[in-house]
Formats: structure tokens, C-alpha cells, sequence
């Protein structure tokens, strides 16, 4: 199936031409440099970018796939969570799109999409956990055939993404923090500091970052008042193995519990370099086989929504063109509105 995806749900303009689980084209219009000043998104701005961004990218992805309407079977578009004037951009273009072309219309779910970048290129099918940590999400979902997401758990307060532009953002460096505070992570020292690592004995899947987050800032505050010079290295490494230990910890005690022993990282924070190789190690050491998504597909992009899209259609799952956008949508309304109970 080729199918059309289209993703506005926060600060990327992003259309893309799957065929199954292979990406034909994509297009991605960051408008990371346009937010970067404000130290992060500004809701309106992006939506206006988004609303002058959608059509050229959209026209663009078309024409590097080399199709034309009548060779794609589908149009799927992010129908939340997310920033919901952004979301109303791309769910509108799609309707229109929808509506003109006759194709049918599918909406589809940020976090399920960012679960099906795991498929791109890869033989991997539900049953499989998910683990997805991104700038608004921290969730163990486990995924069942054909394609049923169940939330374990979640974060309480911050995401992991959102600690990481936090500190980033304590520590003076430049916006989006993550892949910074990634970076200075690798010379650090990660025991300098022996950060909190909320929950970690906890038997259930939920995640807090907002004490570690609070710790960070404490910590940096005491230094500078002391007049002491703070090492930005040995604070990334410290906080990145405080969030990571508890992520590792969790995702293993995930695979026990449920016995699925496949699991795929979703969203920005998977391409963490620090993530990568602790789960890598401990998937090795306990037996279980993990997957990352190349990094491009880790971040926000249209490739996994129009996989997530095409799974669906296959499955029969059509939208009215009265789909709405929604910022809070949950992943049990979303599934319900696919027809499908959530497991
Ligand atoms: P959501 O998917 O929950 O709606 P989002 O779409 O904004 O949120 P993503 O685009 O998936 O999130 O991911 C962006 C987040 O990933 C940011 O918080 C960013 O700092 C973080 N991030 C990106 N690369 C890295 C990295 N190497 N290490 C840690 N964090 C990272
Ligand atoms: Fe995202
Ligand atoms: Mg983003």
C-alpha cells in the first residue's frame, strides 16, 4: 500500500510517501532555527508556519516519489497529541487532500506513530513492547497484533525529553538541549553526582523526572553559590544515568512481566546515545533483542505516520472527513476510534 502521511503535530512541517514499510520519499521543514531564539516552541508561530509550510512539502514528497494521486491508496495524518493549532494544520490539509482525491482518509495517533518507525526496514510485528521517550511522552506500552497499543505506564510529570531541554536549558546550552546534554554526557563523569532516580524500586511502570530535574537545578544553584565553577560534562553524565538507569530498569522488568521479548525505542530521546548502549547492554545480558530506529526516524517525521496509517487501512479502519484534530488524545480514545479495543 502507498500511502500519503502528514505530520504538523508540533514543530515539524513533514509529508512522506511510504510503500508498506519501505519510505519512498520524505520531506521534512524544521522550524527548529524559528524557536530556537524563543528557548522553545511558540505554539502560534508554529502554526503559521505550518499553514505556510504544508502544501509545498506535501507537493515536494509527491514529486521525489515520482506518484501521482492515483498511485497512492491512502492519506494518513497525525490527529493528536500534540500542539493543537499545529494538529489543525495538517488534519485540514488532509481533509482537502482527502476530499478531492477520494482516497481514504485515516487519523492516526503521534505515540502510535512514533511506535511504527520500529517497522521501517525491519521484519518486526506486534507482539512487542514499546518504550517511548520523546519531548512530551515516557511510556512502556506493550503492542499486540495487528497493531493494538496497551500503556503500561507513564510519566507522572515531566517527560525525559523535557528534563533534558530543562537542564540543557539550566546549563546555558543552546536549544533543543537533548542532543547537547547527549554530547557533553560522553566526557562526564557519571558518578560525580548521585542524582535521584525516582520510582526505581517501584513495581509498576510509571516514570517522575521533575525531582531529578529539581535535583539538577539544586545542585548547580549550591555550586554557584559556593562560587565553585560547575562541570557541565560531569552534570550531563549524572543526569543522563540517572534517567537512563530507570528507563533500562523498567523496559527489563517490562519484558519479565509481560514475557514479550522484543522491544522497540521510540521518539527523540532514542537516539541518545547513552540509552543506546545501556539497553543494548542489557538486553544482551538478560536476553531480549531491542531495536532503535535510525535516528532520523527517532525525532518527529511523516514516514512512521503513513506506516502507522497503512497498517490501519489494511485493517480496514477509514475516517469521516469530519475528523478532528485533538490535543489531548488518548491512546485508548484513538484505538476506539479505529474500531479496535486496546488489549
Ligand atoms: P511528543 O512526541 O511526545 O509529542 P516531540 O514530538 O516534541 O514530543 P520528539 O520530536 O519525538 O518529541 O523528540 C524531541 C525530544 O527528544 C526533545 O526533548 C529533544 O531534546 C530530545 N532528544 C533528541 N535527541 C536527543 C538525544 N540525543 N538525547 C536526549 N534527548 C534527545
Ligand atoms: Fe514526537
Ligand atoms: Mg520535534
Amino acid at each position: 500500500m502507498r500511502i500519503l502521511g502528514i505530520e504538523t503535530s508540533c514543530d515539524e512541517t513533514a509529508a512522506a510517501i511510504v510503500d508498506g514499510r519501505r519510505v519512498v520519499s520524505q520531506r521534512i521543514a524544521s522550524q527548529m532555527q524559528v524557536h530556537a531564539r524563543f528557548g522553545g516552541v511558540v505554539p502560534e508561530v508554529a502554526s503559521r508556519r505550518h499553514v505556510e509550510t504544508v502544501t509545498r512539502v506535501v507537493a515536494g514528497a509527491l514529486a521525489d516519489a515520482g506518484a501521482a494521486w492515483g498511485d497512492l491508496d491512502g492519506i494518513a495524518v497525525t490527529c493528536g497529541p500534540g500542539l493543537l493549532g499545529a494538529l489543525l494544520v495538517g488534519v485540514s490539509a488532509a481533509k482537502g487532500l482527502a476530499l478531492v482525491t477520494g482516497l481514504p482518509l485515516v487519523g492516526v495517533h503521534h505515540i502510535a506513530g512514533h511506535v511504527a518507525a520500529a517497522f521501517i526496514d525491519t521484519a518486526i510485528t506486534p507482539p512487542c513492547l514499546a518504550l517511548v521517550v520523546s519531548g512530551g511522552h515516557t511510556e512502556l506500552l506493550r503492542v499486540d497484533p495487528p497493531f493494538c497499543l496497551t500503556k503500561l505506564g507513564g510519566t507522572k510529570d515531566d517527560a525525559a525529553g523535557e528534563a533534558y531541554d530543562k537542564v540543557a536549558r539550566m546549563l546555558g546550552l543552546p536549544y533543543p538541549g537533548g542532543p547537547e546534554v547527549d554530547r557533553l554526557a560522553q566526557s562526564g563523569d557519571p558518578a560525580a553526582y548521585a542524582f535521584p532516580r525516582a520510582l526505581m524500586e517501584d513495581e509498576g511502570f510509571d516514570f517522575s523526572y521533575s525531582g531529578l530535574k529539581s535535583a539538577v537545578h539544586n545542585e548547580i544553584a549550591k555550586q554557584r553559590q559556593r562560587g565553585e565553577e560547575v562541570n557541565p560534562a560531569d552534570v550531563c553524565a549524572s543526569f543522563q544515568q540517572a534517567v537512563v538507569d530507570v528507563l533500562v530498569e523498567k523496559t527489563a522488568r517490562a519484558v519479565i512481566r509481560t514475557g514479550l521479548r522484543t522491544v522497540v525505542v521510540a521518539g527523540g530521546v532514542a537516539a541518545n546515545q547513552g540509552l543506546r548502549r545501556a539497553l543494548t547492554a542489557r538486553a544482551a545480558a538478560d536476553g531480549f533483542a531491542v531495536h532503535f530506529p535510525p535516528l532520523a526516524l527517532c525525532t518527529d517525521n511523516a514516514a512512521m505516520i503513513a506506516v502507522a496509517g497503512g497498517l490501519l487501512l489494511e485493517l480496514g479502519v477509514r475516517h469521516p472527513l469530519s475528523l478532528n484534530a485533538e490535543a489531548n488524545l488518548s491512546l485508548a480514545a484513538w484505538q476506539q476510534a479505529c474500531g479496535q479495543r486496546s488489549g
